[in-house]
């Protein structure tokens, strides 16, 4: 039995043990293990929507797969966006105490609520060989961290769709400042060469990159350009929320 199939196995005990509790009421979750209920997930906003390719909300028509009116000439560096909520109340709430208070139950209703998502969207390179790639933390805020919250997220797509997971596949050279409010050259300048991927384990992969919240676009799209130059043979971006106020970065530089 391979060591996913296990944890499934133990999470079905689990859920069958302890029911599923609302992390955001503290009522019942939904059966058989998501830790949400039906009240509190549809005060949820979602993004309105979204394009397949770029993840943002689209005017009038579905976007297919090349794109919406606004990313369809553009060269972006990933051929998919899953990302369902948008970035806020009381979503940003749940992201917070993730990352700051490490309310790790939050990490499971995220890779969850991303799994339902791409199955729903038919989010393909995870069919068969794709490697999930968490969005890597700078060693300085992983260390007074004490976890990427990325990765816990991306241990519960492993394990819902017994995906690879590769810790490692890309890294995180230097610290960088907050996208917010940068010039778009500022924030090139800012992100370029700010990642490392690991070629012997992303080339000619479909690479997944797991991220939790995609703010401005700008990581995304060079993190997602770096793992691109090291070979990955397709890349997606799988998010839970995207920030709707905040967007600026719809191309790479
Ligand atoms: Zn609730
Ligand atoms: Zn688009």
């Amino acid at each position: 039995m391979r060591r996913s199939r296990v944890y499934t196995q133990i999470d079905r005990l689990a859920g069958w043990l302890l029911p599923p509790r609302c992390v955001l009421c503290r009522g019942a979750g939904q059966r058989p293990a998501y830790d949400l209920c039906v009240e509190c997930e549809a005060e949820i906003p979602m993004v309105p929507n979204p394009c397949r390719r770029c993840g943002l909300p689209q005017e009038g028509g579905e976007g297919g797969e090349g794109g919406c009116a606004q990313c369809r000439a553009l060269d972006l560096p990933y051929s998919r966006c899953v990302a369902p909520w948008a970035y806020e109340f009381p979503l940003t709430q749940l992201v917070q105490a993730l990352k700051y208070e490490g309310a790790l139950a939050n990490a499971r209703v995220f890779g969850t609520r991303m799994v339902v998502q791409a199955l729903r969207e038919q989010a393909d390179p995870w069919r068969g060989a794709a490697l999930l790639v968490p969005m890597p933390l700078h060693p300085s805020r992983l260390v007074e961290r004490g976890f990427n919250q990325s990765h816990e997220i991306a241990r519960v797509v492993s394990r819902l769709l017994d995906l690879r997971l590769a810790g490692s596949g890309l890294r995180r050279l230097r610290s960088t400042a907050p996208q917010v409010g940068l010039t778009r050259q500022q924030r090139a300048g800012n992100l370029s060469g700010a990642f490392a991927a690991d070629s012997s384990l992303v080339a000619g992969r479909h690479v997944v990159l797991i991220d939790d919240v995609v703010t401005t676009g700008s990581t995304a799209i060079a993190a997602a350009s770096t793992l691109r130059a090291a070979g990955a043979e397709s890349i997606a971006v799988w998010a839970v929320a995207r920030a709707l106020d905040r967007v600026v970065a719809r191309a790479p530089g």
